[in-house]
């Protein structure tokens, strides 16, 4: 059984295609908490999450959440939003965390569809998680976007940082890339160390580093020392565009 939290038009805000028109599909669940990363207050309850909180505490937003048990459902929910424009949009699985569902038959069929559709598809990824390319060939046309956790997200390490799945992601699909999120803090801290810590054995891939922040207050807190910490060790910055354009509205 897997659950969408939300689908929506709009652009790629992060990484590599930042700027590109984009269909979302937001899976609900999650295998991490990042309970350092922001704190949400829902029914006068307190909750500490990420910016996508409401797809990963199943149980405080649960009405958001949508059985999906044909992928028909799926396909029929592209068709609808992609009906008035004359072009394909570039297509993101996020989350949440998609790939606790990488091997469910209807999320599988969604991506094999996806991919006979010859769409330019994401699947946006802590990086945590085993695949297995050979059973699930779909999945080497598809483009990673490992947000890989630092510290500052208040995982422990052997949560956040699963290097073996992380090789058999890149080994397969060469175009995906590394976003890491940063504050100022952690930069000051040991950023350089634990980013160099992740990416060492995978030499040749893009790294991305963005400020944290869920509104746009917080990411002017951030974004001149990650712009700076990437002038200095040579990665490529990215912003947060969804941020800036429609600070905290939900489906952009
Ligand atoms: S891994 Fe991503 S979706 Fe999951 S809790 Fe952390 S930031 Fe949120």
């Amino acid at each position: 059984m897997i659950y969408l939290v939300e689908s929506f038009y709009s652009i790629q805000g992060e990484g590599k295609l930042a700027g590109v028109p984009s269909l979302f599909f937001r899976f609900g669940g999650c295998n991490l908490k990042c309970p350092n990363w922001g704190e949400y207050f829902f029914k006068g309850k307190k909750v500490f999450g990420c910016d996508s909180v409401f797809a990963v505490n199943a149980k405080l937003f649960k009405e958001d959440w949508k059985k999906i048990e044909e992928p028909t459902q799926l396909i029929e929910i592209y068709q609808d939003l992609t009906k008035e424009l004359d072009f394909k949009p570039a297509i993101v699985l996020t989350g949440g965390e998609p790939l606790l569902y990488w091997d469910d038959e209807v999320f599988y069929k969604f991506v094999e569809f996806l991919v006979k559709e010859k769409l330019l598809v994401t699947i946006e990824t802590n990086g945590t998680i085993q695949l297995d390319f050979k059973r699930f060939p779909a999945y080497k046309e598809v483009i990673f976007s490992l947000s890989v956790k630092l510290s500052n997200s208040g995982e422990p390490y052997e949560k956040r940082v699963n290097k073996k799945a992380l090789a058999t992601i890149l080994e397969h699909s060469p175009y995906s890339f590394f976003k890491f999120t940063l504050d100022k803090g952690l930069i000051e801290f040991r950023a350089f160390e634990e980013i160099m810590d992740i990416i060492e054995p995978f030499e040749g891939v893009e790294v991305f580093c963005m400020p944290l922040g869920d509104r746009v207050e917080q990411l002017r807190k951030n974004d001149k020392a990650v712009a700076e910490f990437c002038l200095i060790y040579g990665f490529t910055y990215s912003d947060r565009l969804q941020i800036r354009l429609w600070n905290r509205n939900r489906k952009r």
